[in-house]
């Protein structure tokens, strides 16, 4: 579904990442942790064209985005493979001077040329099932921290994209409303929903990935299922990070 390779990316003379390879399959959920700064933000950045790639290649299917020889494919192919993910931010990123509903209604319009009819059908159901079926006609700020965003999510599903990436999803939440967020993932996770998830939540990563990737220092250091490396890590790097997490 998504396949990284050789991955890397300096901002000035500071080389943030170093040669990253990820795959992700269909299905398959995928947890990044690592410390501050070891680059786990500009990877998925990368891979959802935030950041302007430099180096390595990136492939979603058979579809190309970019290779080093290359450089990016043609606007054409670039505009399919963004249909095909969606990114739900730490800070939720919503509009907010749209309501609950157009926010998830004004992209599958513009983009996916949807029908207002069929884009409305879709986020309310959406809107159901995160358990805001009341807070269509609400703007953002109306909101708590928790259902902005399950409402993020709810706008990346809008788009029915194959992988959703995830940015520290719960980091700006209180305990209470981490977990409305993090029964939401879990349930994409039992729907076969392919997501990468960068998360200091260990215990929900142990309970959600089928793969965990500690990173340090712009190099995957460890990768492998969550029994192993967050249980039983071999890296003395990573042995030293969740000690302290
Ligand atoms: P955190 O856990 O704090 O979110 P992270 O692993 O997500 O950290 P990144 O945000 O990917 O780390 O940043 C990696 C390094 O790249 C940091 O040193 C950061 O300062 C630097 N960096 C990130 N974005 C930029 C940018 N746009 N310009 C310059 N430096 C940047
Ligand atoms: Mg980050």
């Amino acid at each position: 579904l998504l396949s990284m390779k050789h991955i890397k990316k300096s901002f000035g003379d500071r080389t943030v990442l170093k040669d990253i390879s990820l795959d992700v399959a269909e299905g398959e959920v995928v947890a990044i942790i690592g410390p501050s700064g070891s680059g786990k933000s500009t990877l998925i950045r990368l891979a959802t064209n935030l950041e302007e790639l430099q180096g390595g290649e990136v492939h979603y299917g058979d579809l190309t985005l970019y290779t080093e020889k290359d450089g990016y494919a043609p606007t054409a192919e670039r505009q399919k493979i963004n249909r095909l993910y969606g990114m739900v931010f730490q800070h939720f990123n919503l509009f907010p001077h749209l309501s609950v509903l157009a926010n998830l209604t004004l992209a599958p319009r513009d983009v996916l040329k949807v029908s207002k009819e069929e884009a409305v059908r879709t986020a309310e159901g959406l809107l159901a099932r995160m358990g805001l079926a009341d807070k269509a006609h609400n703007y953002p700020f109306e909101l708590s921290g928790g259902q902005q965003q399950r409402v993020s999510i709810a706008r990346a599903l809008a788009m029915k994209p194959q992988i959703i990436f995830f940015d520290e999803p719960t980091s700006a939440l209180d305990p209470e409303l981490t977990q409305e967020v993090l029964a939401v993932i879990q349930e994409l996770a039992e729907e076969n929903m392919a997501m990468v998830i960068v998360t200091h939540e260990m215990a929900f990563a142990r309970h959600v990935a089928d793969r965990v990737i500690f990173m340090a220092d712009g190099l995957i250091v460890e990768e492998g299922p969550p029994e192993e490396v967050l249980d039983r890590p071999k890296n003395p790097r990573t042995q030293a990070f969740l000690n302290k997490n």
